[in-house]
């Protein structure tokens, strides 16, 4: 399934395909703010689709990298199963 991108007051890109639309509005379904861009996200049935702002994906992805790091063989992270406090 493409990506859906939607520019707030400029339009929608979806894969190779470019839809002017000044109406179009950018609303993040994660943080609910009316941002200048938001990608989809979509399930593999098509059934659910959000949209995230850049602000909601970057803090994924340094969640991502952090939890991979401190979860690294040998690293310093929390062993398995133990829980912080
Ligand atoms: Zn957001």
């Amino acid at each position: 399934m493409d990506i859906e991108v939607r520019v707030a007051g400029r339009g929608i890109v979806q894969g190779d395909t470019s839809k002017v639309d000044a109406s179009v509005k950018a609303s993040c379904s994660l943080c609910g703010c009316d941002a200048d861009v938001v990608s989809s996200m979509t399930s593999n049935d098509g059934a659910v689709t959000m949209y995230a702002c850049l602000s909601c994906l970057r803090v994924r992805l340094d969640a991502m990298s952090v939890a991979r790091y401190r979860m690294r063989d040998g690293g310093t992270g929390l062993p398995a199963g133990k829980v912080a406090g």
